[in-house]
């Protein structure tokens, strides 16, 4: 097979929405966005035994390559519209390739997301998405919009996908529905991009949770120039986690990474909005503390054992 005809194989997705008038088989695509919206993107690199394990069923690393991207378009109030993949293959694997776009064509579809093109490299395997979205202009969500006051939110459970990784890697070991639970919510996050269409106009500020809670809430409150209360009774945990010792999974959901999970911040009338929110979609939104006015500043009610950098513990 071709270079030519591995893409025209594997990456001609028909039919495409009317908006794109050249997609793959150009030198470029060329895509037509509507005057009162603005262009949102955002690029990831997946790198084989990096950011996921070598070992990895291709299917779950199509999947989660578009994830981990659409996560950021959701973390911005963005609607998934095109998408461009780079691929750098060590061979011409059609098994793999087959499962691979599976599991890719299987997200694409759920989110309205259009593959418009690409390029197909040979060398160590190496996958990289770029996601383009729009938003009505100027209503985006930044990370820079908390306010003193504002109350912290975060959607699902925290901690399960690096659970599923000390798993993987021998470093826990769970009862056996636990551990497959976790190791599929390391494969296959959900991007909640429903959700930060949602928050567009109910939010102030909002970021998708990937390095860890901890990590990322202190990148939120730098850019907004606040601080915050952090409740450790309200970090949601999933049943799973819930089983092993309070330490070890507060461990995992405030400081282990690939959650996909949003972060958000809103005012407090927002709260009964959010409770109906929860019941239409099925979805937790957990309140877990509230936004102070002493800048970058970050306390929580527990005391953590893989301290991350500027954690402080009040009682
Ligand atoms: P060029 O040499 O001009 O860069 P390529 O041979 O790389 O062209 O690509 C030919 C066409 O196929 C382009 O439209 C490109 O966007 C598309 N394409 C290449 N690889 C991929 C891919 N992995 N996924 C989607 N489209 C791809
Ligand atoms: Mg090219």
């Amino acid at each position: 097979m071709h270079e030519f005809d591995l893409i025209q194989h594997y990456f001609t997705w028909t039919p495409f929405p009317e908006e794109v008038s050249v997609s793959v088989g150009d030198d470029a695509a060329i895509v037509q966005v509507a005057p009162d919206e603005e262009l949102i993107i955002s690029v990831d690199t997946l790198v084989n035994g990096v950011h996921f394990p070598l070992d990895t069923p291709a299917h779950a690393i199509g999947y989660k390559a578009l994830a981990v991207n659409l996560s950021d378009l959701a973390a911005m109030g963005a609607k998934p519209r095109w998408f461009t993949l780079a691929l750098t293959l060590p061979k011409l694997d059609q098994d793999w390739l087959e499962d691979f776009t599976c599991g890719l064509k299987e997200l694409a579809y759920a989110a309205g997301i259009f593959l418009i093109g690409g390029d197909t490299t040979r060398g160590p395997l190496s996958i990289t998405i770029q996601v383009m979205g729009t938003a009505p202009k100027q209503q985006a969500l930044l990370r820079s919009g908390a306010q003193a006051g504002d109350l912290i939110f975060v959607s699902g459970y925290l901690g399960d996908a690096a659970a599923g990784l000390a798993v993987i890697q021998e470093r826990l070991s769970l009862p056996i529905t636990d551990a497959n639970y976790c190791v599929q919510c390391l494969n296959y996050p959900r991007p909640r991009f429903a959700l930060g269409a949602w928050l567009r106009g109910r939010a102030h500020s909002c970021m998708d949770v990937s390095d860890g809670l901890v990590a990322d809430l202190k990148h939120l409150l730098a850019r907004s120039q606040v601080g915050a209360k952090i409740y450790h009774q309200q970090i949601p945990l999933s049943p799973a986690l819930q089983k092993l010792n309070l330490s070890d999974a507060l461990n995992f959901a405030l400081t282990g990474g690939d959650d996909y999970e949003l972060l958000f911040t809103a005012p407090k009338h927002i709260l009964e909005e959010i409770e109906n929110y929860q019941l239409l979609n099925h979805l937790n939104l957990k309140c877990i503390g509230e936004v102070t006015s002493q800048s970058s500043e970050l306390s929580i009610d527990y005391p953590l054992v893989n301290l991350p950098d500027g954690y402080n513990h009040f009682q």
